[in-house]
């Protein structure tokens, strides 16, 4: 595969855009520059086309440029853009819909990107009960604030300690926030006794998508609802990746337990940028939108063309066989590159649910961020380089999950089975003695 295209261009680019990229892990190696989505498809300047389970970091649940998307955005466009005063009927219609989906959503605020949503979470959580502790989980990531930027795939040292992402973090800011193992109500109980009256919420993925496919088991889950019960602490999920990715409903529709806040974002609006926090009523009433003292604001909030997106993504979603179509891919694709690996006697685990799969180079269980430091990285990253060579587009880094979208075939998803087949065996044959 030539690269050579995108390589000159990546070069003058990066003169301009520090590293080249506008976000940290679409750096790659070697570079790509990309000019064309369609379905399941993406191309880069190189004529080279990939078969795409980055799907934009998940949000593009119904294929690239879905044309029922497009066609809703290119409606509103014919008679509305950006007003930034008063409302709009379709961020209500849209509201109205995800209310009616979302079990939590009482109420719903719209913003655009998944960290402000979880920044929302976190101060209207403090401002409700007036506290100021916060519980996180190692292995989850909320997006890039002060507040929660940290302990995400950290080193195996890094672990029991505050690891922020980034330099520049204040540490008054992370002082209130600790950091337990993902699955332990041991551990949640321990920090809840000892800051007896100090918590003012705990917020999780219900799925730990951001160190590949790590479910919160129903205890966990359980737990959590009944300790933030008792201990009159805020619950919410950070259902960013979950909520329309697994179900309408988000993964608390699946699991039956109802967070008190809801962070939804990614998948809502099939790639345009769109994300919200929703919640039970009283709460949500706390913002500064209704009559509350708790600030809420931002200038693309509920812009048109994602809300026309959103509730396009929404409807065509809604009482169709997408999601059974979408959860027997995952299957499909899971089991047949454990089959493949296991045929050439490589060891991998593709963990999924739904539309989400990652191949693990480590034995079952995964349960937790200790059990995914298991994880074989150097295998890890080699696979996925060997798969795009072979126009299989999985993201290079270690740990990042996989998307199907609608627009994935029988086909591709076969093809998929038989490029891991070659991948592997070029990985086995690299691990060989010479
Ligand atoms: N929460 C979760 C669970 C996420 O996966 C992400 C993004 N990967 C975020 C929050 C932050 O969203 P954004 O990148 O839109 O700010």
């Amino acid at each position: 595969m030539k690269h050579d295209k995108s390589r000159a261009m990546f070069e003058q680019i990066a003169k301009c855009i520090p590293g080249g990229v506008n976000t940290s892990l679409r750096k790659l190696d070697p570079p790509l520059v990309f000019s064309k989505a369609e379905g399941a498809r993406i191309q880069d300047i190189d004529g080279n086309e990939y078969i795409d389970y980055h799907m934009g970091f998940g949000p593009v649940i119904l294929g690239h440029r879905d044309p029922d998307v497009e066609n809703a955005v290119d409606e509103v466009r014919g008679s509305l853009d950006l007003i930034g005063a008063g409302s709009t009927e379709i961020e209500g219609k849209l509201c109205d819909k995800i209310s009616k989906n979302v079990p939590s959503a009482e109420k719903v605020l719209l913003c655009t990107s998944g960290s402000e949503a979880t920044y929302h979470a976190v101060r209207l959580s403090r401002a409700i009960t007036k506290r100021k502790r916060i519980i996180k989980f190692q292995g989850c990531y909320h997006g890039w604030h002060d507040y929660l930027a940290m302990n995400v795939m950290s080193s195996r040292q890094k672990l029991g300690v505050h690891d922020p992402l980034s330099a520049g973090m204040l540490e008054e800011a992370m002082q209130y926030t600790t950091v337990l193992k993902f699955n332990s109500t041991q551990e949640v109980e321990r920090c809840v006794a000892k800051n007896r009256g100090k918590v003012a919420c705990i917020i999780l993925e219900p799925i730990a998508h951001n160190i590949g496919c790590v479910p919160a088991s129903l205890e966990f889950l359980k737990s959590l609802r009944e300790i933030c019960d008792r201990e009159g602490i805020v619950l919410a999920f950070d259902e960013v990746i979950t909520c329309f990715r697994h179900a309408l409903g988000g993964y608390q529709s699946i699991c039956g337990v109802t967070p008190d806040l809801t962070t939804f974002g990614k998948a809502v609006a099939n790639g345009y940028p769109m994300a919200g926090i929703c919640g039970r009523a009283e709460m949500m009433d706390r913002f500064n939108t209704a009559k509350g003292d708790v600030f809420f604001a931002g200038t693309f909030n509920a812009h048109p063309y994602s809300c026309a997106a959103a509730l396009a993504t929404i409807r065509k979603l809604e009482g169709s066989q997408i999601y059974d179509r979408l959860y027997k891919f995952g299957k499909v694709v899971s089991e047949g590159i454990d089959s493949e690996a296991s045929k050439i006697g490589i060891e991998t685990y593709t963990a999924h649910f739904g539309s989400v799969f990652i191949t693990y180079f480590a034995r079952p269980p995964m349960n937790s961020y200790d059990d995914v430091l298991r994880n074989d990285a150097q295998a890890f990253l080699s696979y996925r380089k060997a798969m795009i060579e072979r126009g299989i587009f999985m993201l290079p880094y270690n740990g990042k999950r996989n998307y199907i979208s609608a627009a994935h075939t029988d086909q591709d998803i076969e093809r998929t089975v038989e490029k891991s087949g070659e991948a592997l065996q070029l990985l086995s044959a690299s691990r060989e003695p010479s």
